[in-house]
């Protein structure tokens, strides 16, 4: 080989972001919404104050390759742990705080956290949790709210106050891990995705493309995509390395609010699931706020209903943007800008699907038998990607080896593509639901409610759900004699599993479908669910 005499060893680290916020991106501005009003700050200050939180985390013993946990919403606090974590050779963890406890302690001590950054507003979810995360040494707590019952709290703001300016930072490997995100949208327990300086990097490098979010030094991008979920689909790190300004929403993620901020702050990129621009156009529809600042709206993590797109489009000009991706792919792996060419029909075509696939990643779909599949827009299989921003392996997950096969990622997502790269999602092989962009686990709820004394066998469905994208729906099946009503069974779940994760519907059947090897066969209910022959009884409904 002759080899390019080109500098292959420079290595692509989120150092550079920071730099780059630092220096000539220093007049990017971060602003928070807070209880005060808002909150601003240049990137050079945040950048500064990164070089105080690490100084800050190595006082408190944090080393190269330990893991920082963050419990918070999108804030600047939180966009500077994004940056001081990996960057001094630390993985930032950004745990879902939509999570119920049980999930919380699995993953942090999975992960074996160190420390935890927790928004005051957020303390009470961790005080009872907290004697039983093994590893964590301090809680850092973010904002002036009361700590409660948490041991070895740390005040953040005292934390940076106490450090000198400036931090050495350590010169690391591309390859090095630089943040950790579990999914719980697998079946068993949830399963930590483990990114890179290079992955976040490039993936960072791909959401400022064109063809797919376009960030620029012109945006002012508002991730309402919490930052706990596949990093707020890039969109941080995006904007710091870009020069883009940042709009933070914290908690404040109503309807409200967030057009207040679109409208002050002239928002031109946002980010969010389904089931929010749902509520935002609802609100809109009444208040007519002005929202025509915005260019792109990135709406993924969930089918994006067309008539969605169109009510926004036509009545309020704002220009929703389909993606599809997944925490394993950093997340974004396709965005749906229709064809030039395409025209009315056709265009809504295109922008319905999931979208054409990013520079860099590959996808194929495969079927039952592992057969490739041609890309005529017909044929489906399960969609396969790889990629420099695709996870290789779950963290510390061996059990979980089959998801991942001569190089590339099962999504659990079956599709068909057609010639020109547009994805269709047609249905999911994975046995979860997702709800209002959460997962909720089917194998779970099952058993829990069949620890019930009088379910025998109990077999969870997604329904399609306008709201919330899916909801679960509980087969049920009594035993003989057996009696339990919907509210029993609610009543049941009410202490076992996360409150948003409880049916609201359920359908009372003789027995769960089988495949020949004795498993469930969901595809049975939903095929039953979809020609109405399952009834379905959401209120005090008794069956014996
Ligand atoms: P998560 O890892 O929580 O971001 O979830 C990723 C999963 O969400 C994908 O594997 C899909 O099942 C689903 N998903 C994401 N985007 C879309 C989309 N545009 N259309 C349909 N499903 C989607």
């Amino acid at each position: 080989m002759l080899e390019g005499l080109m500098q292959h060893d420079y290595p692509l680290t989120l150092g550079h972001v920071l730099e780059r916020m630092r220096g000539m991106n220093g007049d990017g501005e971060v602003v928070t919404l807070t209880d005060d009003g808002l909150r601003r700050a240049r990137y050079a200050e945040v950048a500064e104050r990164v070089d105080r939180l690490c100084a800050g985390l190595r006082e408190l013993g944090i080393e190269e390759g330990d893991r920082v946990a963050t419990f918070s919403w999108n804030t600047q606090e939180h966009l500077e742990a994004y940056l001081a974590a990996p960057c001094m050779g630390a993985v930032l963890h950004t745990l879902n705080i939509r999570l119920f406890p049980e999930q919380l302690e699995y993953i942090v001590n999975h992960a074996e956290d160190q420390i935890i950054l927790v928004d005051s507003s957020l303390v009470s979810a961790l005080e009872e949790l907290a004697p039983k995360f093994e590893t964590v040494r301090h809680f850092v707590v973010i904002g002036d709210g009361d700590a409660g019952s948490l041991p070895s709290v740390v005040r953040y703001e005292e934390l940076l106050a106490a450090q000198s300016p400036g931090f050495a930072y350590p010169r690391l490997d591309e390859r090095a891990a630089a943040g950790l995100c579990y999914t719980s949208g697998t079946t068993g327990n949830p399963k930590g995705v483990l990114y890179s300086h290079r992955s976040n990097v490039l993936h960072a490098l791909g959401a400022c493309l064109a063809d797919s979010l376009g960030v620029s030094r012109e945006d002012r991008v508002l991730p309402v995509v919490p930052m706990f979920h596949a990093n707020a689909w890039g969109l941080p790190y995006a904007s710091a390395l870009a020069g883009a300004d940042l709009v933070m929403p914290s908690r404040f993620l109503q309807p409200e609010p967030l057009s207040r901020l679109i409208e002050g702050e002239r928002v031109t990129v946002a980010g969010a699931v389904p089931t929010l621009w749902l509520d935002l156009l609802r609100y809109a529809d009444e208040h007519e706020p002005d929202l025509s600042s915005i260019r792109l709206v990135a709406c993924g993590g969930a089918a994006v209903p067309r008539s969605l797109m169109e009510a926004f489009e036509e009545r309020h000009g704002m220009r929703i943007v389909q993606a599809w991706g997944m925490t394993e792919t950093s997340p974004l792996g396709s965005v749906a800008h229709p064809p030039s060419e395409a025209e009315g029909e056709e265009r809504w075509g295109y922008r319905s699907t999931a979208g054409r696939l990013m520079p860099l990643v590959e996808a194929r779909i495969v079927s039952d038998e592992g057969e490739e599949m041609p890309w005529d827009g017909e044929a489906t299989g399960e969609l396969e990607v790889r990629g420099p921003w695709i996870a290789r392996s779950y963290y510390e997950d061996p059990s979980t080896d089959e998801r991942f096969h001569d190089g590339w990622l099962r999504t659990g997502d079956v599709a068909a593509i057609d010639a020109k790269g547009y994805i269709r999602i047609t249905d999911r092989a994975k046995d979860v639901i997702k709800s209002g962009g959460e997962w909720i686990s089917s194998v779970d709820l099952e058993g829990e409610l069949m620890a019930h004394d009088a379910v025998s066998e109990a077999a969870v469905i997604a329904r399609p759900d306008e709201r919330w994208s899916e909801r679960p729906l509980a087969c049920v099946v009594l035993e003989d004699g057996g009696s339990a009503s919907v509210e029993d069974l609610r009543e049941h779940l009410s202490d076992r599993v996360a409150k948003w994760w409880i049916p609201s519907e359920f359908a009372f059947i003789d027995e769960v479908p089988k495949t020949s090897v004795g498993k469930f066969d969901k595809k049975v209910l939903r095929r039953r669910l979809e020609e109405g022959e399952l009834e379905v009884a959401g209120e005090e409904v008794t069956a014996s």
